[in-house]
């Protein structure tokens, strides 16, 4: 199950996320609205049983120690959570405190995700992050601290180059923390946020591919020589520490989105919840707070296997035609093929995974 909280204090310069910025955020009209949802997507008191439930954003975070604790009380009601589930919360290292954290256990956290992103105040600054590298750094201690075992770290690269971010210095910087997991992500300016602009008036030059490459191929060689397991294009993991919830997304398995823009699958079809503003007024209003609906062909599922298998060390089965065309791939460096069959991206392959998932799907469509 992934639970969408849209809350964040302001609004980072690359993000084009479904947030709502409140200064404060509004918690019990956000756990009645979430209690309204799930009331009306289980209609006759039926329970959904989950392995995982990510609370994600937006910033979670904001919901506090109480709010967070609520927020898992009113999920519960409805889901049902295996014994061994991960529960994982993200969260901005301004929120957590020891008191937070402290809650965010007892009410059954037992993962959270801090977004790091850089190590270099100048660096957060244009980025418009709310918190500094100290802060940052002190998060990671605290939630140890309250027992949070098993903590994940985002890395944001590829910045622009006149910004001189040292991406070795912070590579460093998040492995002398010690954590279980690190997730990476490539800086894309996207139209209608304050970097798009700025790139658009040409106050900042987008960073060239070769300082993307160069960027994702270091932290490649320097977090899997620190004992990191590369397994999906964005996310290292300690061995045992890959993240489950995310892991179902790219096996195909079904889950439920709850909450403003979430987005679920249930083996066949897809729908996604309105943004914020329409999500609360659907829900006051007694209606399913469902924006859209899709319902996948066979081909559409056999493209995204495809497509979410190649994201993955597990690689993705390929037909024999498929096969043929990677065959050039493999010598090239970006993919191994076991049994003929079996095709795992490297990650110089990885580097172009939508090219080359491009190009297998052309040839299923041909087959
Ligand atoms: S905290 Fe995350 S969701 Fe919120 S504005 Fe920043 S990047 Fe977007």
């Amino acid at each position: 199950v992934y639970v969408h909280v849209p809350f964040c204090a302001r609004r980072c310069s690359y993000c084009d996320f479904s947030i709502a910025v409140r200064r404060e955020t509004p918690v019990d009209e956000f756990i009645s609205a979430i209690h309204d949802e799930l009331a009306i997507r289980f209609p006759h008191g039926d329970r959904w049983n989950a392995d995982t439930l990510y609370v994600g954003g937006g910033t979670p975070s904001r919901l506090g120690g109480e709010g967070v604790r609520r927020l898992l009380g009113t999920l519960t009601e409805r889901i049902v959570l295996g014994a061994d589930a991960e529960v994982t919360l993200e969260a901005n290292p301004d929120d957590v405190t020891a008191e937070h954290a402290a809650a965010w256990v007892r009410a059954g956290v037992n993962r959270v995700s801090v977004g790091v992103q850089s190590f270099d105040d100048r660096v957060l600054a244009w980025m418009h992050r709310t918190h500094d590298a100290a802060r940052a750094i002190a998060s990671v201690r605290t939630l140890r601290d309250a027992g949070i075992t098993n903590v994940s770290v985002d890395l944001i690269f590829a910045l622009p180059a006149a910004l001189e971010r040292d991406w070795a210095r912070d590579l460093d910087a998040a492995l002398a923390l010690e954590p279980d997991h690190i997730s990476l992500y490539g800086l894309t300016v996207e139209p209608h946020t304050p970097l798009g602009r700025w790139v658009e008036r040409g106050v900042t030059t987008a960073p060239a591919e070769s300082q993307y490459e160069a960027e994702y191929l270091l932290a490649h060689a320097r977090l899997t020589s620190a004992g990191f397991e590369h397994y999906e294009v964005s996310n290292f993991g300690r061995p045992g520490r890959a993240s489950r919830h995310n892991a179902c997304y790219w096996d195909g398995a079904p889950y439920a989105g709850i909450g403003p823009a979430a987005h679920g699958y249930d083996g066949e079809s897809r729908r996604w919840n309105a943004a914020y503003a329409s999500w609360t007024t659907l829900l006051r209003n007694g209606a399913d707070p469902v924006a859209g609906h899709e319902v996948l062909s066979d081909e559409n599922r056999a493209v995204e296997r495809v497509y979410l298998g190649l994201r993955t060390r597990a690689g993705a089965s390929l037909a024999p035609r498929q096969a043929q065309r990677a065959a050039t791939w493999v010598d090239a460096g970006w993919a191994s093929l076991a049994d003929g069959a079996r095709l795992t991206l490297s990650p110089e392959g990885w580097l172009r995974l939508d090219e080359l998932a491009a190009a297998l799907t052309v040839c299923e469509a041909h087959s």
